[in-house]
């Protein structure tokens, strides 16, 4: 118990380190390195040697991580997590600050995926991502990460006297509803900047350097374990967050392993994945052809290690609610701290089938983890995920998982502490087994 506490708290302490992809990209590689884990980049010639501990990040906001196996690759394959490093929100435009009344300074955003819009008002909200300055050569500015990690703007909400429908079904508008003040003025707003200002100074560089950034908001307030037990995590990022910490966690305490083990963090996931750190790019098909080249494997033995190879997609899970128990598929139940969910679908927005299924069942029971089922109810759509998505581009058997959760997509979800550890245990198992 004990254990799964301090694993529920460190789960936690990654989400609050990692308000964005690229930050999520920083946490985990600063885990990677002190386990002895040796960066890779695409633009170098990989000498991969068997029992090597390696990873590679691609765009700053996507990361692969490995560790060699010791039997021949081609018998042994690959055994993959994959998991995205990206959550719903919103995006800082450019040229973001807008001034109403003669007063205030708003910014100005745009949504990023699917977030329960409610769920951001009223919260101290801060900001991070990335900031382009400029640099000697052209084609390589200079990126700096940026958290500014502090309460500077909130998105009020308009009082119910104002608005009567609060509380019946009232739709905020995402351009007019849901902009953040960020300060009051009084004098013009051009003279002000208050954007670049605070960048400048937190990077401690001159504002004329800055000439793009990739900035979201995030919910300034860090995670805490909640309930009379202390059986829940509630946090901002547990979709999918909760996937990559169990993983890379699992991923550095593999030992020698037979097969090798790779853990796959994808961006862009709540936006369709269709970029070249998204799961629907080349990157993960590239990485294994190049371990096996590197390895002075040919294409057959490429083939062959995947088609000895298999795939855990791990992304969050929809528990039944205790308030809309009717939501749910009326057979498929899952529930929070009973074990991991298995995801199916007819219509195969889960790769899961009888057989991939079978594989991750027998591996929970050898791990000591309960295994729960979703499938929707069959008059609702449901979301997707990376399974689906990756498995276009590589021929791996998988199956598509999750940690069962509530409040997914909100800005403080919530999962059990159980099922985090057990989410350890079988990747675990996965990886050593
Ligand atoms: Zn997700």
């Amino acid at each position: 118990m004990k254990q799964t506490r301090e694993f529920a708290q460190q789960l936690i302490d990654f989400c609050y380190a990692s308000p964005t992809a690229f930050h999520a990209v920083a946490s985990t590689r600063e885990i990677l390195e002190q386990s002895k884990f040796v960066q890779l980049h695409e633009n170098e010639s990989w000498k991969i040697k068997s029992g090597g501990r390696y990873y590679l990040m691609r765009h700053d906001s996507a990361l692969i991580a490995f560790v060699v196996g010791s039997a021949p690759i081609s018998e042994q394959g690959f055994k993959i997590v994959g998991a995205h490093t990206d959550s719903p929100g919103f995006r800082i435009k450019p040229a973001p600050e807008m001034l109403t009344e003669g007063a205030y300074v708003k910014l100005n955003t745009e949504v990023y995926g699917g977030p329960i819009l409610s769920t951001w008002f009223d919260r101290p909200l801060a900001v991070a991502g990335r900031v382009a300055l400029k640099s000697k050569n052209p084609m390589q500015p200079q990126i700096r990460l940026l958290n500014i990690r502090r309460p500077v703007c909130i998105i009020p909400n308009i009082a119910i006297h104002m608005n009567p429908d609060a509380n019946n079904g009232f739709t905020p508008n995402k351009q007019v509803d849901t902009l953040p003040l960020l300060s009051t003025i009084n004098q013009k707003l051009e003279e002000k900047n208050y954007l670049s200002k605070l960048i400048a100074s937190e990077l401690r560089i001159k504002e004329t350097d800055i000439l793009d950034f990739d900035l979201f908001l995030y919910e300034y307030e860090k995670g805490c374990l909640i309930g009379s037990n202390e059986e829940f995590i509630s946090s901002s990022r547990i979709d999918d967050l909760s996937s990559v910490h169990a993983g890379i966690s699992a991923l550095c305490k593999v030992t020698r392993p037979k097969a090798t083990c790779v853990m796959a963090c994808f961006d862009h996931e709540e936006v369709g994945s269709s970029t070249m750190q998204g799961a629907d790019s080349q990157l993960l098909a590239e990485v294994l052809d190049r371990i096996v080249i590197g390895m002075k494997g040919g294409r057959e033995e490429y083939f062959r290690a995947l088609a000895n190879s298999y795939i855990i997609s791990a992304d969050g899970a929809h528990a039944v609610h205790p308030n809309k128990g009717e939501k749910a598929d009326p057979t498929s139940r899952p529930l929070v701290n009973r074990g991991l969910v298995i995801k199916l679908s007819a219509n195969r927005s889960y790769t899961t089938d009888a057989a991939t299924a079978a594989t991750f069942i027998q591996l929970c029971e050898k791990a000591g983890v309960k295994t729960q089922r979703f499938v929707n109810r069959s008059d609702m759509r449901g979301g997707s995920t990376i399974g689906p998505i990756s498995s276009t581009h590589v021929s791996i058997r998988s199956v598509d998982i999750g940690l069962p959760m509530l409040a997914m997509h909100s800005i403080r979800e919530l999962c059990g502490i159980e099922d985090h550890s057990a989410m350890l245990k079988v990747i675990q198992e996965l990886y050593q087994g």
